[in-house]
């Protein structure tokens, strides 16, 4: 083969094309019920808006940037997150000045030169949602019950939900040096990865995939344990917030968003049925982040999550028993001379919302009946022969195999639902 897809992006092909819709769908419509709007953004921002806004030293930006120069000299980057290209957009449009709390949605693809292997992609998918302007946990808790909200409504089971607070700049640059201070006891030991993350990302090093490194720090300290009065009180807050929405959560003192413009909250949602790579949402809190970006200090909450394994999670806990859709009629012409009208018949069905697939390839009346069945479609209208030169056609039922025969003009109708499209059929 000549061409085939880049190493870690998929074609979605058009029998499973339907399950992407299914989902997208819901997704939208959960956002819509908690009010949050959908926001687009170009596919490409400059570079400096992602090298800038998550940190120099992050992964994404270290390695797995998509990034090239224009024709112009501009640095471009394929988005790796929506958060930093959501937050130039708010500060662009002077979004904030509309409202005190935007609220956000988007769907979208995302770019990251990342390993290809399970659940890891070089193009995926994310749904995620950002609420702008509140400091209250209030909106956290919003934003978790949102995220959850949305594998609750898909019939996700066994996600859990894990909440942890990363500090502020009052609280964490004292516990990162107590932690730095218990890891320097084991640095030797570390993987390379975590060593390289001590000095500027120690908390990383808590997240960290190697099971040695996981060992190496059971009883590290954990910044939940060193919050500063406030962060403190905005992490009890959420907790008492969460338990009034019946979510159910669990506190883990590992769950880090590693960056310095997270505060207070982070969070994940993990599904038991994804492997190693088992992280639905992730999300928190960045209070910090637009001003890092050029904007004024806005308290900010959002959550990212994946596409691709929340389908992966939704077909191993067999929640699609759908099909992509099919049409209901399908028109066979018996001879040439009906070819061209049921064209137009089918036209006709089309226009008034009745799905309707006919034969464009010149095939036998045979082969016809045999596509009709293979697309499993309620009936099959024969056009042709005497009957047309009457007005009439015939009417197969697949299902029992009865045929009738019904006059051409009472067609729509016949396959009209009731009390369907009956503007469009007076109009016909
Ligand atoms: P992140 O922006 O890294 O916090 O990721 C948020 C969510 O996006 C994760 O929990 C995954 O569900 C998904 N995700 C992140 N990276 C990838 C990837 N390379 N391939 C597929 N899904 C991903």
């Amino acid at each position: 083969m000549k061409f085939k897809s880049i190493k870690g992006t998929k074609d979605v092909l058009p029998d499973e094309s339907y399950r992407w819709q299914f989902v997208e769908q819901k997704i939208r419509s959960v956002m819509h019920t908690f009010s949050y709007h959908e926001i687009r953004t170009p596919v490409f921002e400059e570079t400096a808006l992602f090298a800038r806004g998550i940190g120099e030293l992050t992964d994404i930006v270290g390695k797995e940037m998509y990034t090239f120069q224009d024709r112009g000299g501009t640095m471009l980057t394929l988005k790796p997150e929506m958060t930093a290209a959501v937050m130039r957009s708010y500060l662009q449009h002077n979004l904030g000045e509309q409202k005190p709390l935007v609220k956000v949605y988007y769907i979208a693809p995302m770019f990251r030169q990342e390993k290809p292997q399970a659940g890891r992609l070089r193009q995926f998918h994310q749904f995620g949602a950002e609420a702008i302007g509140g400091s209250s946990p209030f909106v956290d808790a919003e934003i978790i019950a949102l995220s959850a909200e949305v594998y609750r409504v898909l019939g996700v089971k066994n996600f859990q939900i894990k909440i942890n607070s990363v500090g502020c700049i009052n609280c964490r640059p004292q516990y990162k040096e107590i932690l730095k201070k218990h890891l320097q006891n084991v640095f030797k030991e570390l993987s390379e990865e975590s060593k390289q993350r001590l000095e500027q990302n120690p908390l990383r090093i808590l997240d960290s995939k190697d099971e040695n490194d996981q060992k190496l720090t059971t009883d590290a300290p954990l910044m939940k344990d060193h919050l500063c009065k406030e962060c403190s009180e905005h992490f009890i807050e959420l907790q008492s917030i969460l338990r009034s929405l019946n979510i159910e959560f669990e506190i883990d003192g590992r769950i880090v968003r590693g960056l310095d413009y997270y505060t207070k909250t982070a969070y994940e949602i993990i599904s038991k049925d994804l492997g190693a790579q088992d992280a639905l949402v992730g999300g928190g809190r960045y209070d910090l982040l637009l001003k890092e970006i050029g904007g004024k200090q806005t308290p900010s909450v959002g959550f990212a999550a994946g596409i691709e394994r929340l389908l992966l999670t939704m077909e191993k806990q067999q929640i699609f028993t759908g099909e992509n859709i099919k049409p209901k009629v399908f028109i066979v012409s018996a001879d040439e001379e009906g070819r061209g009208y049921a064209v137009e018949q089918a036209m006709i069905l089309r226009r008034n919302n009745i799905p309707c697939e006919v034969d464009l390839l010149g095939r036998s009346l045979k082969s016809q009946m045999r596509e009709a069945d293979r697309q499993k479609v309620e009936f099959v209208i024969i056009i042709g022969g005497n009957e047309l030169q009457k007005g009439l056609v015939i009417i197969k039922n697949m299902k029992n195999g009865i045929q009738t025969s019904i006059g051409v003009k009472d067609l729509v109708s016949h396959f009209q639902e009731p009390g369907e499209n009956i503007e469009t059929r007076e109009n016909r």
